[in-house]
């Protein structure tokens, strides 16, 4: 896989249009094409991880950067306060369906549990 078969890697670079939320050195966050709650960010690394099974150790700090940012948005998105939830589907079981490791950031609204 290379950035320019990778749907997310595209989006990092500009190629592909998305409603990018935060753009920073190593981590970018945008809108769901396709949401699932009033407010359904995504966000990725600007770097290749395929996915959460694929991360090396290495890339534990980014994780957490990934984690931090999320917390950053749910403030900004106005859904901190009542509740949020960030999903890392890896793999087929859980349905992951972009092979670029993304954590959706789901809120605004009561969220059900457990997921399907
Ligand atoms: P997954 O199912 O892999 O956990 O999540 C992939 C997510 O990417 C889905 O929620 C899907 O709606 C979203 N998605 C797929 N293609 C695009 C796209 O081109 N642009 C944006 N903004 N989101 C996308
Ligand atoms: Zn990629």
């Amino acid at each position: 896989m290379t950035a320019s078969d990778c749907l997310f890697c595209r989006i990092a670079a500009g190629d592909v249009p998305a409603d990018v939320v935060h753009d920073g050195e190593r981590l970018l966050a945008f809108r769901d094409i396709n949401p699932q709650a009033p407010v359904h960010l995504l966000v990725i690394p600007k770097e290749h991880v395929a996915s959460l099974g694929d991360a090396e150790d290495e890339v534990g700090a980014l994780l957490g950067e990934i984690l931090l940012l999320a917390r950053d948005l749910a403030l900004a998105e106005g859904i901190a306060e009542a509740g949020f939830r960030t999903v890392v589907n890896t793999g087929r079981d859980a349905g992951q369906s972009v092979d670029h490791l993304h954590l959706h950031l789901l809120g605004g609204r009561s969220l059900g549990w457990p997921p399907g």
